[in-house]
């Protein structure tokens, strides 16, 4: 039987989609990429906003026409919508015929099975110790080349933002043992993957054992794994996503300036620049504790990028509050930002604190952030030029084929001529002659 999956949110999801697919593949079904030629529809959900729910149930009800005209057809939620809304799911949506949780993913075989001999709806959302073995395996079907790879290394998360709806959806924080992370990326680079990326919703807390409390200096098991990770053979790049910043003791950061794979750009979520805002997010790092961690980061590899997410307009947002955040992004002056519009998520505290900020001033200070990004990724860009600089090919550009693009360590987008032997995979070094806001644009020497 063939199997289509639909995939709507993060890496995380991306990731766990593999691990579906990959134990699929392994049971003998197909993986194809169209949903037309699928006898199994599966759709990996998003809960974190609202709309992402109503997308998702918005095209899963599309395709009851889909289920009429072909009755044996099967269809099944999963990922966190189907943990957020459970068996709620098939109210709205009678020709679902499973829902499994963000805990239970390991066990969609057996659900599968069940459900081709008895043909009724399951539900399956309580009892995920298993579901962390079920991360080694792989099924490369998302964009990301053969030569990168991610890899989950700790799910759930402990730190209940006050907008946030992970912890309810995803769990408590568990991690992996350091020896199967390291198995896995080894497997991978024998099989050629030259780039991993480590996933967690809070991945610097790897192998705290579920404590709630950041480490005491000294402590950091995730320094302790990327340590294990630069020693192997073939792997050139290690990344990882998303750390909480309190995460970032001493230890974290040497070690990160120390490892030679470890890309020098970090992905550090700031969501405010405002003390008062930080609390009521329930955020346990101060502006000023947040920019140490930058100079301290900045020392250790000094053409470090930073990358973050922002919310403007959480409830009770002030001007000054909002300019105390555009203070601490100029700053940091990050390269990339991923800023959000406060949209409230019922479920999670946030969504019943008083001083709702009208939509009007949310998309202004929205806009507002994003050209101020602009102007300085413009500006910082421009420092480039004329350096050499080693980038991890991806493939041919998507905008113009004749040339190929790829990554620098700092994340920086490279476009070039190739070269005839030009290849994916490849490190080579790029002179840089041209930038714009969003790419570098170069010549292969
Ligand atoms: S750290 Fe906060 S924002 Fe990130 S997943 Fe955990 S609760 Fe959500």
């Amino acid at each position: 039987m063939n199997v289509f999956i639909k995939t709507y949110g993060c890496q995380m999801n991306e990731r766990d989609s593999e691990a579906i697919a990959g134990m699929l593949a392994s049971r003998g079904y197909g993986i194809v990429d169209r949903e037309e030629t699928a006898d199994i529809l599966i759709f990996n959900t998003c809960s974190v906003r609202e709309q992402a729910e109503r997308k998702a149930v918005g095209k899963i009800g599309f395709i009851k026409k889909l289920k009429k005209q072909r009755p044996e057809l099967i269809i099944g939620i999963m990922g966190c919508m189907a943990q957020h809304l459970g068996e709620k799911l098939f109210d709205d949506l009678p020709h679902v015929d499973f829902v499994i949780g963000t805990g239970q993913l390991h066990k969609l075989p057996e659900v599968l099975d069940s459900i081709i001999a008895e043909r009724r709806q399951l539900a399956l959302l309580t009892g995920g110790e298993e579901v962390l073995t079920s991360l080694g395996t792989h099924y490369r079907m998302t964009g990301t080349g053969e030569f990168q790879a991610y890899i989950a290394v700790t799910r759930g998360c402990n730190r209940f933002c006050s907008y946030c709806i992970v912890p309810y959806v995803r769990g408590r924080e568990v991690s992996r043992d350091i020896a199967d992370v390291v198995a896995e990326a080894e497997n991978l680079a024998a099989a050629g993957v030259r780039e991993i990326m480590l996933l967690g919703q809070n991945v610097a807390a790897f192998g705290l054992g579920g404590d709630t409390d950041p480490p005491p200096e000294g402590v950091s098991p995730f320094a302790d794994l990327l340590a294990e990770l630069n020693r192997i053979q073939g792997l050139c790049r290690i990344r990882f996503i998303s750390p909480y910043p309190s995460y970032f003791n001493d230890k974290l950061i040497r070690t990160l300036g120390a490892l030679d794979k470890v890309c020098h750009n970090v992905h550090l979520p700031l969501q405010s620049g405002s003390d008062r805002i930080l609390k009521k997010m329930n955020r346990q790092y101060t502006a000023e504790k947040y920019l140490e961690i930058v100079a301290k980061l900045r020392q250790v590899m000094p053409d470090i990028t930073f990358s973050t997410d922002i919310i403007v307009g959480f409830p009770g947002e002030t001007a000054e509050d909002f300019n105390a955040t555009r203070d601490l992004m100029r700053k940091v002056g990050y390269d990339n930002a991923f800023i959000f519009k406060y949209s409230p998520r019922s479920g999670t505290p946030a969504a019943e604190m008083e001083g709702q900020i009208p939509q009007a001033v949310r998309e202004e200070r929205n806009q507002l952030l994003l050209k101020e990004l602009t102007d300085y990724t413009l500006a910082h860009n421009k420092t480039y030029l004329g350096s050499v600089q080693e980038v991890l090919i991806e493939g041919p550009s998507r905008r113009n084929p004749g040339r190929w693009s790829g990554k620098t360590g700092t994340f920086k987008v490279v476009v070039f001529k190739p070269a005839p032997e030009t290849a994916s995979g490849d490190l080579v070094n790029v002179k840089i002659i041209r930038s714009t806001a969003a790419t570098l644009f170069g010549e292969l020497v």
